[in-house]
């Protein structure tokens, strides 16, 4: 058991990749074919790559040193010529540059996304009303005084407290979410917390009977789904109406597959947020040709209304906010334990669904032609897999594709960290005094984000390179140790734990915040709050008072857990970056010919990358220069790509 405690979810390696294995030996390990083909006609042939992640090969596609033969197809590139405003979008690379290209990128599913299936949308001349920002908070008053060594010496406010289920919850009273049959693996952080989606502000509390114990049919008949109440459904209808305008990429996807769908026969078993921007993927993989089944990879992320909205038409969903831990693995379980159908693809975020499968049901992996997976967990479990030996299908690390980090991790939480501060404290950022732990992708959109609102921005790092980078941008690079008494805000973004300790939390002055936008709940150590001497309140929805015996008091948001998941919306229309790739992801595993990729984990080819930036161009009625043919020469480059050997870092 101890060896394979690094296979699907902590100790159970053994029971799921034992078994999966068994069946399914993973090939002998040969030189790639590294021919990729996007269905959406993105045809890559190029030499294997040996980017490395820790202790995991990499078989990434095209390193540019090997001066990859890339070309778009008709298709592809006409997709792009809205972008490129201008030139000829078909021009063709030089003969030279060609690929011999045989797959589909000339196949049919090419011909389905012909130029002629229209334009993309341009999502920016649409407006949008958000019925979240309707939920208006109440603030209750009173501060307390504290000299500048941090010592209280005057009375904390008295709350006028708001009524809340869980208020005033002391450490060791905490209600627990497991529900009826518990089962012994616990559940993973990715289901109680991940960044990729939206935080809900779906209503549960109206009806307490379990989905489970209810008889739902759709206005069809159908009840082949589990959702909170499927009467919810038109309400659920107009939040996917709204993503959709935000989601330019897919709907254009959509319209290119009219006619000859490159997911026919797909049969994806899927387990994400289950938000308006999912259905819009899920909605856009049907009208590919695939069908879907869904589960929710978070237990309080589900948006219900959304998933009613699905149900409805047709989508067996089974996912509603506050399920259980036994709930969560029911529903996973209800998606793939079907009769007379078998999943041939996986979309995961966070590796449960994959686990199950790998645990529950290892003879499907005959079927299953690859998994798609998201998060930073997942990938990190597929990676251990492929060292063990144990991966039994190609899988697509979309997680750390360009499209995914550079802009689900800078711009969505650039976007998302005010909002998630003030929805819960209606705080003023000007002047305030903020620290920021760790100045990657996360800490880089965050300190940006305060920065133009005139907050005093400090920095820590460990890495001497995002610490130059820091200073370079204008920050002051401090210990935590140096700040901590006079900051009035503490963000956690390294991706560590234990960053801010109890002696930080010890040290912080009255009515300090504290928040973590980084690695799930791991960053602060809230554990450590947990102890008799301290008092929590529970004073808003994600928002506790920890206060001290002094009467010094501090804001905790969202217990530790992701804020921007936790207490704001995160924007669309870069979810719709993530979302798109994952798409291309599934169409690509789902359409490579035999041989292809192996049991291993792979990147979506960079050309793929450059394809879902280029489908969002429009929104922006951005203009794409061209490379002449003398520049492409020059450069080494095809004219259409890729522009960036892959070890470029944007
Ligand atoms: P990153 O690796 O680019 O940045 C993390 C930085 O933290 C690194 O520069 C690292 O040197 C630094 N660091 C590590 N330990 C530190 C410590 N003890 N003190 C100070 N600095 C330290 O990663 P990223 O892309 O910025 O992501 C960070 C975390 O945020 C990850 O866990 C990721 O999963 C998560 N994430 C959150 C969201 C969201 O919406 N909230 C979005 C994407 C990623």
């Amino acid at each position: 058991m101890e060896g394979r405690s690094g296979g699907m979810g902590e100790g159970r390696g053994r029971e799921a990749g034992g078994g999966a294995e068994q069946e399914l030996e993973p090939e002998p390990e040969s030189e790639p074919a590294v021919a990729v083909e996007a269905v959406m006609s993105v045809q890559v042939v190029s030499a294997a790559a040996d980017a490395k992640v820790p202790e995991v090969e990499l078989k990434d596609l095209s390193p540019s040193e090997a001066q990859p033969q890339l070309a778009l197809s008709t298709a592809a590139v006409s997709a792009m010529a809205p972008a490129a405003g201008g030139g000829d979008p078909e021009a063709p690379a030089p003969a030279g540059e060609r690929p011999p290209a045989p797959g589909p990128g000339s196949g049919p599913a090419a011909a389905a996304l012909s130029p002629a299936a229209g334009k993309v949308p341009q999502a920016s001349a649409m407006k949008r009303s958000d019925p979240h920002h309707q939920h208006q908070r109440h603030r209750d008053g009173g501060e307390a005084l504290v000299s500048p060594d941090g010592t209280v010496t005057e009375a904390p406010r008295t709350v006028k407290k708001i009524q809340f289920a869980d208020q005033k919850q002391e450490f060791n009273k905490r209600p627990t979410k497991i529900g009826r049959r518990s089962l012994s693996r616990s559940i993973s952080q990715s289901s109680t917390d991940s960044y990729s989606s939206a935080a809900s502000y779906t209503d549960s509390s109206d009806d307490e009977t379990s989905p489970r114990d209810k008889q739902q049919k759709n206005s069809k008949g159908s009840g082949d789904f589990c959702v909170k109440n499927i009467k919810q459904a038109e309400f659920g209808r107009r939040e996917i109406e709204i993503a959709e305008q935000e989601m330019p990429a897919l709907m254009a996807l959509r319209k290119r597959a009219q006619g000859e769908k490159p997911l026919a026969g797909a049969k994806i078993v899927g387990c994400t947020h289950i938000t308006a921007q999912t259905a819009v993927l899920m909605e856009t993989l049907g009208a590919l040709g695939a069908q879907c089944r869904w589960a929710a990879c978070n237990i309080y992320s589900t948006l219900n209304e959304v998933a009613a909205a699905l149900a409805e038409s047709g989508f067996p969903v089974f996912a509603w906010k506050g399920e259980s831990e036994d709930d969560f693995w029911w529903c996973i379980d209800r998606c793939v334990n079907v009769e007379g159908w078998q999943p041939n693809m996986i979309l995961d975020d966070g590796g449960d669904l994959t686990h199950w499968i790998y645990k529950k049901y290892p003879n499907m992996f005959k079927k299953i032609k690859g998994i798609v997976e998201e998060s930073v967990t997942g990938v990190h479990r597929l990676y251990q897999l492929s060292k063990a030996g144990k991966l039994c299908v190609p899988a697509m690390n979309v997680n750390d594709s360009v499209t995914k980090q550079k802009f689900d991790n800078l711009y969505c939480c650039r976007e998302s960290i005010l909002d998630g501060l003030k929805r819960t404290t209606d705080m003023m950022f000007g002047g305030k005094q903020v620290v920021v732990c760790g100045y990657g992708e996360v800490g880089k959109g965050c300190c940006a984000a305060l920065k133009a609102m005139g907050s005093i921005v400090y920095v820590t790092e460990i890495d001497p390179i995002c610490a130059l980078q820091a200073c370079m941008d204008g920050f002051r690079l401090v210990k935590l140790n140096e700040v901590i008494r006079q900051v009035d805000i503490v963000i956690t973004c390294t991706g560590n734990k234990n960053v801010v300790t109890r002696e930080h939390l010890d040290r912080m002055k009255n009515s300090c915040i504290v928040c973590n936008m980084g690695h799930s709940n791991t960053e602060i150590d809230v554990a450590s709050l947990r102890t008799p001497e301290l008092t929590w309140e529970r004073v808003r929805s994600q928002v506790d008072h920890v206060i001290w015996p002094d009467g010094k008091r501090i804001v905790l948001l969202a217990e530790g857990r992701l804020l921007n998941l936790s207490c704001s919306t995160v924007p669309t229309f870069v979810l719709s970056i993530t979302a798109t790739t994952q798409a291309l992801a599934l169409i690509e595993l789902y359409n490579a010919p035999e041989g292809r990729y192996k049991q291993d984990v792979y990147l979506l080819p960079k050309k793929m990358d450059e394809y879902v930036a280029s489908l969002h161009l429009p929104t922006f009625d951005a203009h794409l220069t061209e490379l002449t043919d003398e520049q492409a020469k020059y450069l080494g480059l095809n004219k259409n790509g890729p522009f960036k050997p892959n070890y470029y870092r944007y």
